[in-house]
């Protein structure tokens, strides 16, 4: 069983190699790939830390070279990287992508990500290793091996939503940032987190589909006992967007000047939905005391009360009694 986690690891690390050194190493690699990252502004730095790389954009050219180094099959199909035809013959997963290899937070490489360079709305932006015994998704974090220490020292975990984010964002200089990369966060990656901080902050996209989405996913951060600020930013903008076209000065400015604490910004926008309908506000009022009742700590939560009450111009003891309803029910 170990054997076969080492064996997938090692073949991850030797696929992580082969991409990084096909992107500076080849002139395919060259002028697709690294042309690519650069024109992105990632610099030479970045792409060495995070291990970027190119997939040459052809049928056998990783697994050709991974079965010459002596790789066995089944680790190639097992770990995703190559995928088996009818007829029993391997061909590439990732072909023509740059290439995001994703580190266990121990800093083994366990799994990729691989972004198309078309346009075509027909190919999927992404593919992502499958699961298997060393890739299990909703346990990873992209960018905590990288991020760990600084997120032990700043006491604050960034969550973004993609590679290009995180990349961007700790080449600022904010190194205390991860992404969940495509799904939506799990308890398994809170609880990584809560390993090194009680404190998230959120940085979602800009589009407004994303905001609303989020609002009920985020009661779980609440349910493990972590702070949850949020940061919005600029329809149709990313962290990776912003940071890179703004610059950083502007992008530390714009989280400092717009986190908002997740309940009160949860409790703003869902008013701001309702406006005047007594009805529609009582289910606003249940859902904020519904999110405050899965804070474990009652002092912080009784605080949440006593400004929910003035955002929501409601009585504190009508929320109290509210919050202890919920709590008794669910005990
Ligand atoms: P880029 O800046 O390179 O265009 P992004 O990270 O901004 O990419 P989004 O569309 O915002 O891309 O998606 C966020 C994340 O969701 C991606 O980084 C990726 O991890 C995941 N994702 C996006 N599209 C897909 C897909 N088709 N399949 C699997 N995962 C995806
Ligand atoms: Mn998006
Ligand atoms: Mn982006
Ligand atoms: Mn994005």
């Amino acid at each position: 069983e170990d054997l076969r986690r080492e064996s997938l690891m090692i073949v991850s690390a030797f696929a992580a190699k082969f991409f990084h050194e096909a992107m500076l190493e080849t002139e395919e690699g060259q002028s697709i790939g690294l042309s690519y990252f650069k024109e992105r502004g990632f610099t030479a730095e970045t792409i060495k830390k995070f291990e970027l790389g190119y997939s040459p954009d052809q049928w056998e050219a990783f697994t050709g070279a991974a079965i010459r180094n002596g790789y066995k099959e089944q680790f190639l199909v097992e770990s995703g990287l190559s995928v088996k035809r009818d007829n029993g013959a391997l061909f590439d997963r990732y072909r023509g992508r740059v290439m995001f290899p994703i580190h266990s937070f121990t800093g083994r490489v366990i799994g990729f990500g691989g972004r198309t360079l078309k346009k075509d709305k027909n190919v999927a932006k992404y593919v992502n290793s499958p699961e298997s015994e060393i890739y299990h998704k909703s346990n990873v974090l992209y960018g905590l091996y990288f991020a760990k220490k600084a997120i032990r020292e700043q006491d604050n975990c960034y969550l973004v939503e993609g590679y290009a984010d995180v990349l961007s964002v700790h080449q600022t200089g904010v190194e205390n940032v991860v992404a969940s990369s495509g799904t939506s966060l799990t308890t398994e990656q809170i609880k990584l987190i809560a390993r090194f901080t009680k404190n998230i902050t959120i940085l979602y996209d800009g589009d407004a589909a994303g905001i609303k989405a989020s609002l009920r996913g985020l009661d779980m951060i609440l349910e493990e006992g972590l702070n949850v600020k949020v940061v919005l930013f600029p329809d149709g903008h990313d962290p990776d967007s912003f940071v890179q076209s703004k610059g950083s000065s502007a992008f530390k400015k714009h989280i400092e000047e717009n986190k908002k604490d997740f309940i009160l910004y949860k409790t703003q926008i869902l008013l701001k939905e309702v406006g005047n309908d007594p009805i529609r506000k009582a289910d606003v009022i249940r859902e904020v005391v519904e999110s405050i009742a899965k804070i474990p700590d009652n002092i912080k939560a009784s605080v949440f009360i006593k400004e929910c009450s003035g955002l929501l111009q409601i009585d504190e003891r009508a929320l109290l009694s509210e919050l202890n309803k919920m709590r008794t029910a669910k005990a």
